[in-house]
């Protein structure tokens, strides 16, 4: 929005708050008088005396009505009175819950990384780094790809040539930090980020949501910013759910037909959304967006795919002569990495929907080893948090690198990666948070491997005594 625009805006707003002798209409916005909507929904509103606002809908329908109407005399029926609304009307008659309170302007935060100014990849990466522990390659990529998109957004570029999108698939194991990688990318370049999930979605007309919402979600997370949202990122997960069904005699609403539907936006298109809402209806205003300079990220854990792919090598393999090497590909635990479009297809992913999502590349499982690092060393690691959390208790909360290994291996067992931890930690933190407080005297708490095993208590250190 240019400044010219918004300086008149505050003198008119100033203009009405000092005739009607409201001190703090600024931080209010207008809402129609008829149909209740904002001015930020339904446009600039024509501004009546004692304060109502009437929008530019409501005005011409309530003209239309008024030259329609027959009055058949009642004008000048001396029993017939009209209501003067301004009678009723002292000042202030509008309260201020009428109104909306309007958003206080957000801090211009600087982000991370600027998007019209996009650090090279290496710096991308380097900020992923601080918060996402190992995936070298998947951060790697995604830094790669992001610098490319972004630098054409940022010069036009997708107008002159038809570059192709860097659109992304992520095929990983689930907790490894799929979602995660992608959160973080979008915080730090701080553009708008939808998360949709493939399975809720449903061809268009059947229950469910329609692909389209998807951007609609993004327009909401862009706090209704059209521009901002055409630069943002959409992440949808789950998106091995969609796969071709193999055999099915009914039609396909939530499988083929949703990948069928995604190729559209997937490409870039002018997409009709809803503003404020989920579904499209007479009562919600529309907008268009246009998805050539979103980022699509699909994302999926893609079971049994290691299978097809071995099938693919071992077929390859045993036409040779080392037919040997099946066991090879049975015990390669980086299997997945070796993907291809091919093995995709054969997955039931469809062609067209696959040539849309150029980048294509892997996570890794989470280790024992990774996981300690990811309870540790992370910007915002969860140990960190806990830490922080006891401090301001003064407190001092210690893990044994034991304990640690004793987490990881619980998490390791229970096979949903990272989101383990969390849980897990949860669990014998409440009866800490729960008992700590209590006893001033407590400065140190030293969490054991025994105390997460359950075959002992924490190391309680009095205060003075730690000292
Ligand atoms: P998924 O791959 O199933 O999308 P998520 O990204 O939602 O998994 O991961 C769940 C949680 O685990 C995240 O919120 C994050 O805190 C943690 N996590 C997972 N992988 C990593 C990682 N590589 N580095 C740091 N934290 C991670």
């Amino acid at each position: 929005m240019s400044d010219d625009f918004k300086e008149v805006n505050d003198e008119e707003i100033q203009d009405i708050s000092s005739g009607s002798g409201f001190s703090d209409n600024n931080a209010y916005e207008d809402v129609c008088f008829v149909c209740r909507r904002p001015e930020s929904v339904a446009g600039k509103m024509f501004k009546l005396p004692n304060g109502i606002c009437v929008c530019d809908d409501c005005m011409h329908k309530t003209m239309d009505a008024v030259s329609q109407f027959d009055y058949q005399g009642m004008m000048s029926n001396p029993n017939i009175h009209f209501v003067n609304l301004a009678d009723l009307q002292g000042d202030g008659f509008i309260p201020n819950r009428q109104k909306l309170k309007k958003r206080k302007p957000k801090e211009e935060s600087e982000p991370v990384l600027d998007i019209r100014n996009i650090p090279a990849p290496h710096k991308i990466k380097a900020s992923l780094d601080e918060y996402v522990i190992g995936q070298e390659h998947a951060k790697k990529v995604i830094s790669v790809a992001v610098y490319n998109h972004y630098k054409r957004v940022a010069t036009h570029t997708m107008d002159e040539i038809e570059i192709e999108k860097s659109n992304m698939l992520m095929i990983g194991p689930t907790g490894c930090g799929k979602t995660y990688l992608v959160k973080t990318l979008a915080r730090l370049l701080d553009v708008p980020l939808a998360i949709a999930d493939a399975t809720s979605l449903t061809e268009a007309g059947y229950i469910g949501d329609d692909i389209e919402s998807v951007i609609s979600k993004l327009l909401a997370a862009a706090d209704n910013d059209v521009e901002k949202a055409e630069r943002g990122i959409v992440f949808i997960d789950e998106i091995d759910k969609i796969a071709k069904k193999k055999e099915t005699r009914s039609r396909d609403v939530s499988g083929e037909s949703v990948q069928q539907g995604m190729l559209r936006l997937l490409e870039g298109a002018e997409v009709e959304v809803p503003v404020g809402a989920n579904s499209k209806n007479a009562m919600v205003p529309m907008t268009t967006v246009n998805t050539r300079n979103i980022l699509f990220i699909c994302g999926g854990a893609f079971p049994d795919l290691d299978d097809i792919i071995k099938e693919r090598l071992t077929k390859t393999a045993s036409i040779g002569f080392n037919a040997d090497l099946k066991d090879k590909y049975d015990k390669d635990k980086n299997i997945l990495s070796r993907v291809t479009v091919e093995d995709l297809r054969n997955f039931g992913m469809i062609p067209e929907f696959l040539g849309r999502l150029p980048v294509i590349y892997t996570l890794e499982g989470l280790t024992k080893e990774m996981m300690i690092k990811i309870l540790r060393e992370p910007r915002n690691a969860i140990l960190k948090q806990y830490q922080k959390l006891l401090e301001l208790d003064e407190v001092k909360l210690e893990f044994t690198d034991d304990a640690l290994e004793a987490i990881a291996e619980k998490a390791m067992e229970r096979d949903t990666g990272a989101r383990a931890l969390r849980s897990i930690i949860e669990e014998f933190m409440l009866d800490i948070m729960y008992e700590i407080p209590k006893d001033d005297n407590i400065g140190q708490v030293t969490i054991t491997r025994d105390y997460i095993q359950g075959t002992g208590g924490p190391l309680i250190a009095i205060r003075g005594e730690s000292e």
